[in-house]
This record gives C-alpha cells, structure tokens and sequence, in this order.
C-alpha cells in the first residue's frame, strides 16, 4: 500500500481539534453539492479529501484519460480552495486504510459524502461504515448524482421498473409534485479548515502520466436542448451535450442540468437524462446484472467469440465504414456518438455473435464517459438480453443505417479516412448471411 499524506498537512493545531471530513467521491465540484452543503452546515470545521482508490487504478493503463480528468478537476478545487485558506488533501491507497490512518490523526466526529450506488462501492461503503462506527465516528451519505434513487421510483406494489417508459412517466410525476431543491455549498467555503498551502500529489506520485486525450467539454445551451429532438440521431452534426463524463465525475450538477431541461418546451432531452437513473435503478436493484444476462435464458446463447473478429471490430477493421468511423472515434477521443454506439454494439452480438460481455469491457476500458450501470443497460439493450431490451430479431443493417443517419458520409469520411481505398478492409462478415446465423442461434436459445 502506498499511503501518503501531503507534507505541511495537516497542521498540528488542526490535529487538536475535533473536525467532521468532507470525502470527495463522484462529486467533484464546490457548487451544489449536496453531502458537501450539509457538511459545511454542520458545527465543526471540514477537512476536504479525495482517495485515489488503489484497487481501481491498478486496473487501468498509465496514461488513462480519466485519471488526467479527475487529477485535472481536483488541481481546480484545490485552487478554489485556496482562496479560502484552505485546501484539498488528497490521497493514494485503499479508502478503508486512508481512513483508518486520518482517524488516528484527527479526532473526527463525522465523515460526510455522497451515496454511490455501484456494487463494488455498495460494499466498500458497508465496511467503512462498520469501522468508523467502530470508532465512534458518524458517517453521513446523501444523494447528490440523480434526482431519484434506489426505491424512490417503483410501480404501486413496490417492484422496480423493468421498463423504461412507465419509469420515465412516474419519475417525472414526481418531478413535477417535488419540484428541485439545490444546495448552494459554495456559500460555505469559509467552512473548510484554514490550513498553509501545500500542492496536491501528482499524477506521477500516483504512478500515472498525463493523458494525450482530453475529456470533451460538455454544451448546454437552449438551443441544444430545444433542437435535441430532431438532430441528436446525426453523428455528424456534433450535436449532442457531451455531459456523459461530468454526469459521471459530479464536475456539473444533475439538479442544474436536469432544471435546465426540465425548462424546453421539447423534453426529449430531459428524457434522455432519466434514461441514465433508469439503469441505476436497474443496477442497484439489479445487481446481478453486472455480470448475468437480465434475462436467465439468454445466457444459453452460444456465442461464437472469435478473437481475430474481435479485434478487427476494436480496432476499426470490420469493412463496414459506419462501424468501423465509430470504432475509431472512441479509441482516438474516448466517444462516441450514441447511435453509432447502438451500431456497433449490435454489429458486435449480432453480427459476429460476440458475448456483449466482451464489448462491454471494452466500452469500459475507452469511453470516459463510462458509467458501469449505464454501459450495462445498454450493451444488455443492444444484445437483447436486458431489461426492456431491442428484441434480438431486429438487427441493424450496417449499410443502411449510413442512408438514415449518415447519408452524405460526413462521420465516415472523417473517422474512417481510407473508407474508399483499396487497402481498406473487405466486409468481415455478409450481412444476410449474419442475420439469418444470429435468428438462428438466438432462437435455439431462447426458445
Ligand atoms: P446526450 O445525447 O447529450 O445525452 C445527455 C445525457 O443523457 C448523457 O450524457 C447521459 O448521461 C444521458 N443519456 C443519454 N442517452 C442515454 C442512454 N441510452 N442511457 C443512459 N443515459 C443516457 N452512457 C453513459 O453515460 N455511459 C456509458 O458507459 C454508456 N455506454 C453505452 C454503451 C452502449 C452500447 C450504448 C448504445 C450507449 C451507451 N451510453 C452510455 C448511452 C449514450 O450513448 C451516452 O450517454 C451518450 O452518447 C453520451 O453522449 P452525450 O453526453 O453527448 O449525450
């Protein structure tokens, strides 16, 4: 384990006094966040830290995007922080440990942070709670990443949701009866513990390198929002928010994100938005999931699982240019754009009868928007076997969907350049030929 705590921090008087800590997790923002404005509420001075999760990261390639982001995202807190005479102590290790340590250090009354709802997190926050209470410490979670969680959207009978649209209907009922409430936490920031300046530990210090791709910014403006509907399925056009990844780390608001929307005559957007806690929801009553077809049967299917296969569709190389632009966009930008997501992810079950396992992983590894419930919920979508899913006999035409969403060939000129030219790949596998090999394997095993 490679515990560290920043040189200068934290500051011997500080040491003395009894302090409440402020955990920064997916929720990386000063600006209405809910576990942190009732922290900065609270009678006692916050210590604000950040743990770079050594389990997580020893997964992940040096130079992973996400990591240069959430380094980057939390080098801005600490400089906003600074400005209050405060600062970000941020840490490297399991959180269980760096916890343990900070309460031999401290005397604290409470840890504050915000719920998460993934199956790994689940655990981990179960067993940090049992210590701190151990130690007599509180430990205070709040909802911050979605307007509804868990238990709070579910049929009359207290079931989940296994379907999006009445799920969406009933979200927004309540939306509409509950109306937002903010938490303005950048009010408090005097709250936080004066302690001398001290710079954050590096991305070096944590064994990482500075990433050669950047994260996308995200756009929300009115006129995204209220021309979403009818320009979101043209890869082409640029034309969707990009606020996947800052959904994801907590750099934006859901509550401002989702107030904005809520305000479009056009609430398509806003639709797209509750899909997101859909599969949360999923995930979290779900959480089998994870790993198993939503649907038991499914996983009889007799996937064929050809490596050589599935490498041309990682790196681009199926012979078909709207697969092939899409697969290249997410391994040189970390996106892609969400119908050609659908594309490919079909062409990967369907076409080449690849376990949406395999694709999943690698959505995983590349986008930095990942997001483990909705990846899940939507590779299951794409491969049949979910919740609510695209029925397995309807697969897409790789060749016609150019027509319908790409027809001057904009997105695949740029992404897949030598689309025209001999060397380029000829077709991995014959459509028809595919389609009818998938019906066939599905329905043996399905039926
Ligand atoms: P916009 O079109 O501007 O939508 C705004 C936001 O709404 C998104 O940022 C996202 O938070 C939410 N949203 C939109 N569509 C969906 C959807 N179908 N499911 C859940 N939330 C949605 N989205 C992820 O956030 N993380 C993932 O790991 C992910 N994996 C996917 C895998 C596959 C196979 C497919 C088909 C879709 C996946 N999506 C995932 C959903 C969707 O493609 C992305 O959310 C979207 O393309 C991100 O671009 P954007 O931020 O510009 O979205």
């Amino acid at each position: 384990m490679t515990f560290f705590i920043p040189k200068n921090y934290p500051t011997p008087i500080a040491m003395k006094t009894t302090i409440n800590i402020f955990w920064f997790r997916r929720d990386l923002r000063l600006n209405d966040n809910c576990g942190l404005f009732h922290a900065l509420n609270s009678d006692k001075k916050i210590l604000p830290i950040f743990i770079f999760d050594e389990d997580i990261l020893s997964k992940l390639p040096v130079d992973d995007a996400r990591v240069s982001f959430i380094h980057q995202e939390l080098t801005h807190i600490h400089h906003q922080l600074l400005e209050v005479h405060s600062s970000l102590s941020v840490f490297h290790g399991k959180p269980a440990d760096i916890l343990k340590e900070l309460s031999e250090q401290y005397t604290i009354d409470t840890v504050f942070t915000n719920h998460d709802y993934e199956p790994y997190a689940i655990q981990r926050d179960l067993a940090i709670k049992d210590f701190l209470t151990s130690k007599q410490i509180q430990f205070k979670t709040y909802k911050d990443q979605v307007i509804f969680e868990r238990n709070e959207i579910v049929k009359k009978d207290g079931t989940a949701y296994k379907v999006y649209t009445p799920f969406s209907k009933k979200w927004i009922e309540a939306f509409q009866f509950k109306g937002l409430q903010f938490f303005p936490s950048e009010e408090n920031l005097e709250h936080f513990i004066k302690s001398e300046p001290h710079p954050i530990l590096t991305l070096k210090e944590i064994g990482f390198t500075l990433s050669s791709i950047t994260v996308k910014s995200y756009k929300v403006s009115t006129k995204l929002i209220d021309t979403y509907e009818e320009t979101r399925n043209f890869p082409a056009q640029d034309s969707t928010s990009k606020l996947g990844t800052h959904l994801r780390f907590g750099t934006v608001s859901v509550r401002k994100m989702v107030d904005k929307a809520s305000k479009s005559n056009n609430i398509t957007f806003l639709k797209e938005l509750i899909w997101r806690e859909f599969f949360m929801q999923i995930l979290w009553h779900f959480p089998h999931t994870a790993k198993d077809s939503f649907k038991p049967k499914y996983d009889r299917i007799i996937w064929r699982n050809n490596e050589e296969e599935f490498k041309a569709w990682c790196k681009g190389e199926t012979g078909y240019p709207l697969v092939d632009a899409g697969m290249r966009e997410l391994n040189q930008t970390g996106f892609m754009h969400n119908r050609v997501r659908m594309l490919v992810g079909s062409f990967l079950c369907k076409h080449l009868l690849i376990d949406w396992r395999w694709g999943e992983a690698y959505f995983a590894e590349k986008l930095h928007d990942y997001e483990q419930s909705s990846n899940i919920g939507n590779w299951q979508w794409v491969a049949g076997t979910g919740v609510d899913a695209s029925p397995y006999f309807r697969i897409f035409n790789p060749t016609t969907q150019i027509q319908k969403f790409d027809k001057d060939l904009n997105y695949i000129k740029k992404w897949a350049t030598d689309f025209q030219e001999l060397t380029y790949p000829t077709p991995i596998v014959e459509h028809k030929f595919a389609r009818e090999r998938c019906l066939r394997v599905y329905k043996e095993a399905v039926n």
